[in-house]
């Protein structure tokens, strides 16, 4: 197995968090972690290319649905679709309208427990109810009965890979192997050497 040190995760930053100039804040939050950037670029996503991303894991759908599904519920309220798989499908042709609205910044994060720390800085799905202090819980205020009334994606500023496997093959999807660049942080050593030394003249 290899080391938890050289784990990788996808975020990008959607068309919302370019345009409300919060690419330094969010890339400033994965930074000061202590995650290392090893790729980087703007693009504006296809389509095509955004129904991949999100059909990669063929449960998608449903999940995203029940998800969904049990907010409203949570909240009382009744969901506009009983059907997960339904509302997986609408989730998806808004979310291909979102992505292509303008230009993305994906971005590939390695480091310890990457996919997991990328995940807690990010914050859950819905701002509303995401935690203060997350990017999604600190710089936006959208929720699931708006967007869903509006009939348009959730703007939640950031995609980021939800599991190691999503991750891998994700990052497969938006990188190619030469995008990627393997070197050292001097911080590592701080980080991750079994021994702080080296510190002294
Ligand atoms: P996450 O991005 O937190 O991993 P999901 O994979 O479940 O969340 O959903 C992908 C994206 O789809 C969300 O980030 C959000 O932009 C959008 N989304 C999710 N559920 C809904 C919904 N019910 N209505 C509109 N957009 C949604
Ligand atoms: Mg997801």
């Amino acid at each position: 197995m290899a080391h938890h040190k050289k784990e990788r995760t996808l975020a990008i930053i959607k068309p919302d968090g370019v345009q409300r100039s919060l690419i330094g804040e969010i890339v400033k939050r994965y930074e000061k972690v202590g995650l290392k950037l090893v790729g980087l670029k703007i693009i504006v996503p296809t389509g095509a290319h955004v129904e991949k991303h999100y059909t990669l894991d063929p449960e998608w759908k449903k999940n995203v649905g029940e998800k969904t599904i049990a907010a409203y519920k949570k909240q009382g309220v009744k969901p506009p679709v009983e059907d997960p798989v339904e509302q997986g499908e609408n989730v998806l042709a808004a979310l291909k309208k979102y992505f292509t609205s303008g230009p993305v910044i994906a971005m590939v994060w390695e480091g310890a427990h990457a996919v997991e720390i990328i995940r807690k800085l990010t914050g859950g799905t819905e701002p509303r109810t995401s935690d203060v202090g997350s990017i999604r819980g600190d710089y936006v205020l959208d929720s699931y009965q708006m967007s869903d009334m509006d009939g348009r994606a959730v703007r939640n500023l950031v995609h980021a890979s939800g599991s190691i496997e999503e991750a891998d093959s994700e990052i497969s999807l938006w990188f190619s192997d030469d995008e990627l660049i393997d070197y050292k942080l001097v911080q590592e050593q701080i980080l991750y050497d079994v021994n702080i030394d080296g510190v002294f003249e």
